[in-house]
């Protein structure tokens, strides 16, 4: 016992250890600054028909800071941001700034097919009470059409279902906001909750997309998963795709709609709407 519990004290003052530590601190320090200021900045990801290229939505993702050398990646500011408590106030940001900005975009665009808008939702932000209140605010205030909004939820979210979030799930349903379960088959992927849980939208997580169309197994996963979701009635949405090798096959097996690099990056909304401007027809005018 007295040899493992020095061990642990040694490991305890690595120094690298204590660096991470002081980094942990000082971006903290920085994030409670960022999240009172609002100094936060949104890209948009275009979601498009793999076949055609045309945009159809676009996905809202947070950076900070909003200019600069130096950005901190989501994937790390994000979870820190879940930690503290933080995640709630710059949700908030989020959904405010992305409704206005994309019903700004559907307004200035009305001759084409409006884009959808999807924002990312944080287990956290889903356990507060408040969040139905923020949602139904950002459509009331930016007159963005609930049908045009879907919020993304992951795996774990589901895994920890409670009568709360059921039921605000249920209310957004109700107002046409549409469910996405993001970076689906990374967690603990369970049929069940497909079948008993008001789902709309599947999106295949980029590590299964790699290793597509080289390894079969990968492809045989894919595949099943879109199989899957035809028939839940569920729409698919796969993720990270780089290459074109990869949206032949993504297309051969079924699979709509799309994100990656090789259709585009997360782009302004200035951006954003220059891209669905050149690739996407305009309706044939309504008489009225
Ligand atoms: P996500 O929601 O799964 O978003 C997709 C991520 O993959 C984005 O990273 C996007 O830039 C990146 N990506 C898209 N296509 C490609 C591709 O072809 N290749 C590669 N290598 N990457 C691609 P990003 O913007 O760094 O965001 C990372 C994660 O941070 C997001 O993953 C999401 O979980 C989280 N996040 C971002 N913004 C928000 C937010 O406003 N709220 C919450 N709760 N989470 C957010
Ligand atoms: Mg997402
Ligand atoms: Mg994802
Ligand atoms: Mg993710």
């Amino acid at each position: 016992a007295a040899k493992s519990s020095g061990k642990r004290t040694w490991r305890r003052f690595q120094p690298q250890q204590r660096i991470r530590v002081m980094e942990r601190h000082e971006l903290q320090a920085r994030l409670d600054k960022a999240v009172s200021e609002e100094a936060f900045g949104l890209r948009y990801q275009p979601v498009v028909d793999i076949a055609g290229g045309e945009v159809v939505g676009f996905e809202a993702l947070a950076r900070w800071p909003e200019l600069g050398p130096d950005p901190v990646p989501p994937g790390q500011f994000i979870p820190l941001a879940e930690e503290t408590g933080h995640i709630s106030t710059l949700g908030a940001w989020v959904l405010r700034r992305a409704t206005a900005d994309i019903a700004r975009l559907q307004h200035r665009t009305r001759r084409l097919d409006p884009p959808y808008l999807s924002v990312n939702v944080s287990a956290r932000q889903w356990r507060d009470t408040g969040f139905l209140d923020e949602v139904y605010t950002a459509l009331d205030s930016t007159g963005l059409a609930a049908d045009t909004l879907q919020l993304e939820l992951t795996e774990s979210v589901l895994m920890r279902r409670t009568k709360q979030i059921d039921a605000q799930i249920q209310a957004l349903k109700d107002r046409g906001v549409s469910i996405a379960v993001d970076d689906f088959g990374t967690g603990f992927s369970s049929l069940r909750y497909l079948r008993d849980f008001p789902i709309d939208v599947l999106k295949i997580d980029k590590s299964f997309i790699d290793g597509i169309p080289e390894d079969p197994q990968q492809v045989a996963l894919v595949e099943g998963i879109v199989r899957l979701a035809d028939t839940l009635g569920l729409q698919v949405i796969a993720e990270g795709i780089e290459e074109q090798p990869q949206r032949e096959l993504l297309a051969d097996i079924g699979c709509r709609y799309g994100q990656g690099f090789l259709f585009a990056r997360p782009l302004t909304v200035e951006q954003g709407e220059a891209l669905l401007r050149q690739r996407n027809a305009e309706r044939a005018p309504t008489p009225d």
